[in-house]
């Protein structure tokens, strides 16, 4: 079985536990670290992209966040998530982990929606998913290796790049559990390519 760590710091965390054990993987809270060596994939939930980066600082994630990119272990981001992870924020400088080739825009649905649920069409993953979109950013741009997964209005809320996936919502708080299976695929995929 694999192990899914959820990034422990901030946000939406316990309700990704609950989605990945529905799913039929194990997972675990990373509180530290040294724990990133022990899971198979790491999903970044939602929250507050800035608190979230904070804490990152303080407890001195970042590097070994990017280790874990760069070991080709599967990363999952959702809403603050996908900001943590995107190579380009718009307004900003610098991005945060940056391992992902997409521009986003934080809060881009506008004050009057700051929260809303949409039936989404995700390739690959579910035909009618209930997306729950809580202040939420969108893709801008996606790099010529990115997939882009999901639309609504016409923007990108959810995309692939091989081992990183990223959406806008939180597929974690309905019981649907469809994208986190897909990405529990991705993440025993990438593991039995290094045994090969
Ligand atoms: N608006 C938040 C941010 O910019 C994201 C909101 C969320 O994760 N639900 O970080």
């Amino acid at each position: 079985m694999v192990k899914i760590g959820v990034l422990g710091l901030q946000g939406a965390v316990r309700e990704h536990v609950h989605s990945i054990e529905q799913a039929g993987a194990e997972a675990i809270v990373i509180k530290r670290k040294e724990q990133l060596a022990e899971i198979d994939g790491l999903i970044i939930p939602g929250g507050e992209s800035t608190t979230m980066r904070r804490l990152i600082d303080k407890y001195d994630f970042m590097d070994v966040l990017k280790q874990f990119a760069d070991q080709g272990k599967p990363m999952f981001g959702t809403c603050a998530g996908l900001i943590l992870l995107a190579k380009q924020i718009v307004g900003y400088e610098k991005p945060h982990i940056g391992v992902m080739d997409i521009t986003v825009e934080r809060n881009s649905f506008g004050r009057q929606r700051e929260s809303f649920e949409a039936d989404l069409e995700i390739a690959g993953a579910a035909a009618d998913f209930p997306a729950v979109f809580i202040r939420a950013p969108h893709i801008v741009e996606a790099g010529e290796n990115v997939e882009v997964l999901a639309k609504h209005n016409g923007r990108i809320v959810a995309a692939r790049e091989g081992q990183f996936l990223g959406c806008s919502f939180h597929p974690e708080l309905t019981d649907d559990h469809r994208l986190t299976e897909y990405f529990i695929k991705m993440v025993k995929e990438a593991k039995e390519k290094q045994f090969v």
